[in-house]
């Protein structure tokens, strides 16, 4: 995002992307959550028409609020976001406000980590965007003093001058630009929504969650222990679905960046090809599901297999290729280690049996 400033101070050129433009960056890297994606892309629009146009106008503020499984995406939408933008982006847990004995400090930190990511350009924070995570925890079921927290946040929200000391300096900041985007879990909210709409509460079964979550209120996150006044200061608010067994297997593999890609560019690096076959992405993101981590799981998961594999492949003479099946995703094969042959192997080589021209990892 650009402009520029004329001598009067007035914007002069200004390049924001539109929601669809938003929605299609954001698309080459998230899978699924196209609720999300969309709104989120309207919201960021408005904010920083809002900022960057002026109006005559008072415009609220458009901070959003996030609400989804663990590993759904919501931190990194928003760090998507915030990179497409180029605007500096910081970071929060609210767990840390939580078990801190003075969370006006840690908030102060995290405008600090902002001005610190502006490069200490406070102009350049004061349109920036802050996401605090595990905003649930500051609900009052699980934070006795939440209330205390959610005021103090509020006042940031809001607008306020802050000033934030920074390796022996201060530096002023207005946060009446910043989007503030938070996000949570919120565990149980399905079962205060199913109340209210129903009158009673049944287990939820699989899959349901999300429905319920379609008719949120305000009132379920109020009963849920956030104050009226904190949800009241994030009017956009938008849910994420649980991430099934087809989203983590296109996470593994169409996005952008998407882990299988990064693993294959390593391999290419010491000119092997990497394959895994489409039943072993399958299996992995069955694992994942299991996990109950969402797309966080995958890496891990990930990670345990490649170890062993990295730490042979590149001191392997000749290796071409290695492949990945869902037995050895299941534990019951090693991966397959092809070679190049050497000519007097391939003088050899129709001597070879076919089925054992391969040879394993442990070979
Ligand atoms: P949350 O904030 O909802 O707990 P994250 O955004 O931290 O989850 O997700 C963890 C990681 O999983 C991300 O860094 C990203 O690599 C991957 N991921 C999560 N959701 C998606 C998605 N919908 N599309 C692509 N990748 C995803």
């Amino acid at each position: 995002m650009n402009n520029t400033e004329n001598a009067s101070g007035k914007e002069t050129k200004v390049n924001l992307p539109t929601p669809v433009q938003i929605r299609a960056h954001l698309d080459e890297y998230v899978i699924g959550q196209d609720d999300a994606k969309r709104v989120l892309a309207v919201a960021v629009y408005n904010h920083y028409k809002r900022v960057l146009l002026g109006s005559d106008v008072e415009i609220g503020k458009s901070n959003i609020m996030m609400i989804g499984p663990t590993g759904s995406g919501k931190t990194y939408i928003v760090s998507t976001l915030a990179k497409m933008l180029g605007v500096p982006f910081a970071m929060a847990d609210a767990t840390t406000l939580v078990g801190s004995m003075h969370p006006a400090k840690e908030i102060e930190n995290i405008l600090a980590t902002l001005i610190q990511n502006a490069n200490l350009d406070t102009k350049q924070a004061e349109r920036g965007i802050i996401y605090i995570d595990e905003i649930d925890k500051v609900a009052k079921r699980y934070a006795p003093h939440g209330e205390g927290i959610q005021q103090a946040l509020l006042k940031i929200i809001e607008k306020t001058i802050a000033a934030v000391p920074i390796a022996g300096q201060v530096y002023q900041v207005d946060t009446g630009n910043i989007l503030f985007i938070v996000g949570g879990a919120f565990v149980g909210l399905d079962t205060l929504v199913q109340l209210r709409t129903s009158g009673s509460a049944i287990v939820i079964q699989e899959g349901e969650s999300e429905k319920l979550l379609k008719n949120l209120a305000v009132e379920d996150i109020a009963k849920y222990g956030l104050i009226p006044e904190f949800v009241g200061r994030l009017p956009v608010i938008v849910t994420l679905e649980g991430l099934n067994i087809q989203a983590l297997s296109d996470i593994l593999t169409k996005p952008k960046n998407a882990l299988i890609t990064q693993y294959k560019k390593m391999f290419e690096l010491d000119n092997v090809e990497l394959v895994f076959d489409e039943e072993s992405i399958q299996k992995i993101a069955e694992k994942a599901v299991k996990l109950k981590t969402g797309a966080r799981g995958l890496r891990t998961i990930l990670e345990g297999y490649m170890r062993d594999i990295m730490y042979k492949v590149p001191s392997e003479q000749n290796l071409h290729k290695v492949i990945i099946s869902k037995d050895v995703i299941a534990g019951e094969e090693d991966a397959v280690f092809e070679y190049n042959v050497t000519i007097e192997e391939e003088e050899l080589l129709p001597l070879v049996p076919k089925a054992m021209r391969g040879k394993t990892a442990e070979s």
